[in-house]
């Protein structure tokens, strides 16, 4: 439920309404806009049936949701959000760019990656610590010496950090160093990793399950939002079809879909959807051209050589060139290339 008060309603008005929702023993959540107010209800709302709320001095009107979520739904907030992340912006006529290694290797690769994927118009430096592998012999990543490295590599270029955080155990010395933490598509339903999430300040990027639905990746997302965290991105990375010509398949409609269904910002990673290089130039294009709000590449300085998702690693000469074609798209969309302030 909803509640929307009407403009000019008083702080009376407005506690009174929240008095009510926690008297039934449900939690409100305030949304201050310019001119409005609005109270979400968060909790089972077939408690608050008996409640004529628009009964109350300063409610315009009672809205129900039909929608499974209610945080991460455009009902309860119309605007796009806009996250922030160290002077740059997330969301709305933004378009950022997110580039790096799939994983942190070493100084001297993450570091000649940051200053190359920097000067083609990145802003954000991506790269994993703590890897997901399929296979338990695959290398797991570097873990805390793999934290300084990224530590460093944004103390020389300036470039916000994201990488991704495995487990609970682990969030805090993660969000020591990330500007952004990352969940991979194989935690989106780690509820209690969606949990603690929520209850530390970092943005998280919330990456979309292999196998799972739009409605239950933004379910997902209303775990941290619901937790009190509002910084959350969405990231569409391809899901799992029967064609096997690509590793997964960007679904490219979700962005639409999402849109319409939510306020929350939608990045999409070609990298990880089309599994080649070769495939990963079209789909940065696409994605500049369906209005989501930005692209994660993945790039390597020798892909051949990388021990993490080399056949689908740009070098950063490629990732150059992508970026002048992606560049021209977003100017045509009506987005602006995100910038560091
Ligand atoms: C990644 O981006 O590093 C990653 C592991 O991707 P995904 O979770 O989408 O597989
Ligand atoms: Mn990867």
């Amino acid at each position: 439920m909803i509640i929307v008060m009407k403009h000019g309603s008083t702080p009376k008005e407005i506690e009174r309404v929240i008095e009510t929702i926690h008297k039934e023993g449900l939690k409100p959540h305030v949304s201050k806009g310019e001119e409005t107010t609005i109270i979400g209800v968060i909790g089972d709302e077939r408690k608050l049936d008996p409640v004529p709320f628009q009964l109350l001095p300063g409610v315009d009107r009672v809205i129900p949701v039909l929608k499974p979520f209610k945080l991460a739904s455009r009902d309860f907030k119309p605007h796009d959000s806009v996250i922030s992340v160290n002077g740059i912006y997330v969301g709305g006529k933004n378009f950022t760019v997110i580039a790096g290694p799939c994983a942190v290797e070493s100084v001297e690769q993450v570091i000649s990656t940051a200053k190359k994927v920097k000067n083609a118009g990145a802003v954000i430096l991506r790269g994993g610590a703590y890897k997901p592998r399929t296979s338990p012999y695959s290398f797991q990543g570097l873990g805390p010496a793999g934290l300084k490295i990224l530590a460093e590599a944004k103390k020389q270029t300036g470039l916000a950090v994201i990488t991704e955080v495995l487990s609970e155990t682990d969030l805090s010395s993660v969000a020591e160093v990330a500007d952004i933490l990352q969940i991979g598509a194989r935690n989106m339903q780690n509820f209690a990793l969606l949990d603690a999430a929520g209850k530390q300040k970092k943005p998280i990027m919330l990456k979309r399950g292999l196998m799972s639905t739009i409605e239950e990746f933004l379910l997902s997302a209303e775990y941290i939002l619901s937790r009190g965290n509002h910084q959350v991105i969405l990231c569409e990375r391809g899901i799992r079809t029967f064609e096997k010509a690509t590793r997964n398949t960007l679904d490219i409609s979700a962005v639409p879909v999402i849109k319409k269904l939510s306020h929350l910002p939608v990045i999409l990673d070609p990298s990880h959807a089309a599994g080649y290089q070769e495939y990963v130039p079209a789909l940065s294009y696409a994605a500049a051209a369906s209005g989501a709000d930005g692209i994660m590449v993945e790039v390597h300085p020798h892909p051949e050589k990388a021990l993490c998702d080399g056949q689908e690693s740009l070098t950063p000469d490629q990732f150059k060139l992508v970026m002048q074609r992606v560049k021209a798209i977003v100017k045509v969309v009506g987005k602006k290339l995100s910038i560091v302030s």
